[in-house]
């Protein structure tokens, strides 16, 4: 049984989703291997599209899953430009929206300066793109930077870059990178356009989490790479995907919410949690979705190519 056709049940809240925009303002081409054609301007029209949406759906916020803005687009204009054309249209409306780090943010902006960018501009300068919502009682969300640790973004010769590159380097021998080849399933996460999240983080999601459960308060992790190998292809996992499995295991986190691996994907793991990979805009004009918060569970609506989750819920919602 579908949202759609399932018995009414009043809908607490909405929300709007939407992943892998990747703008740039330059002409529709293939993906590396030449399998997949990649929309660039067509974000514009998407987005238009799915601000209507989300309006008519009276939605209250929208997770940006990352990779707004495509690494190309400085071939035609200055990456600044590129990213204020698309805010723009997200700030048409009043909603919070809540952005997430991808690696193509940090194919135009270095680490710090992204953080300071007006994507983040909600948050205080110190902060490094990693932040909660409560957007109704009993609902909060967790907003992972699965980048924090990562090459992209760092200059070389930083003792981040350094650090980053060493480790990258020790788990793939390649020359280039950004190619897998030669590693064998979840050693293929190990290369340059993933990152990881810091100690700090995790200790950070740990703390948010406990206090979820004290408070009964039902929680959704996003963040750009996904965290479970069901629900994506390996080479997309974050770096440390284990550590955040082990603290997600808490058991007030509903579903994880990704992006990244363009083709999307979707599974249940042991501890009940739903891991939603949503498919890259980019590569599936016309997807995203509305999230639909019910009594006892999150309905989440695709648009496109984007499936239907239904989540059931750890702790009742009051209406
Ligand atoms: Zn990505």
């Amino acid at each position: 049984m579908t949202y759609m056709n399932s018995p009414a049940m009043k809908t607490l809240l909405r929300f709007g989703l939407v992943a892998d925009l990747q703008y740039a303002n330059i002409e529709d081409a293939y993906n590396w291997n030449k399998t997949k054609k990649r929309y660039y301007r067509s974000a514009i029209g998407l987005l238009g599209k799915a601000m209507e949406d989300w309006k008519q759906n009276d939605a209250k916020f929208i997770l940006q899953l990352g990779d707004l803005v495509d690494g190309f687009c400085k071939r035609t204009e200055e990456p600044i430009d590129c990213l204020n054309r698309i805010l723009d249209i997200f700030d048409k409306e009043q909603w919070p929206t809540l952005n997430v780090v991808g690696n193509h943010e940090l194919y135009n902006f270095e680490k710090n300066s992204l953080y300071k960018s007006r994507l983040f501009k909600n948050l205080p300068p110190s902060n490094k793109a990693y932040y909660t919502l409560s957007p109704y009682q009993g609902l909060k969300v967790c907003v992972l930077n699965t980048y924090e640790i990562s090459v992209l973004g760092e200059l070389e010769g930083t003792s981040p870059y350094d650090k980053a590159q060493s480790f990258l380097a020790e788990r793939n021998p390649n020359k280039d990178t950004n190619d897998p080849s030669g590693l064998e399933s979840v050693d293929r996460r190990f290369v340059r356009f993933n990152g990881a999240v810091s100690k700090e983080q995790l200790e950070w999601l740990s703390k948010e989490l406990t206090l979820a459960t004290k408070e009964k308060e039902n929680v959704i992790v996003v963040g750009h790479n996904p965290i479970y190998l069901p629900a994506t292809d390996s080479a997309c996992l974050c770096w440390n995907y284990s550590e955040i499995l082990n603290i997600l295991s808490e058991n007030c986190v509903v579903c994880y919410i990704s992006g990244h691996d363009h083709d999307g994907g979707y599974s249940v793991d042991q501890n009940g949690i739903h891991h939603i990979t949503m498919p890259g805009a980019i590569e599936h004009p016309d997807s995203y979705a509305v999230g639909n918060l019910l009594e006892d569970s999150l309905v989440i609506q695709g648009r496109g190519d984007m499936f239907e989750v239904n989540c059931p819920l750890r702790f009742k919602l009051k209406c």
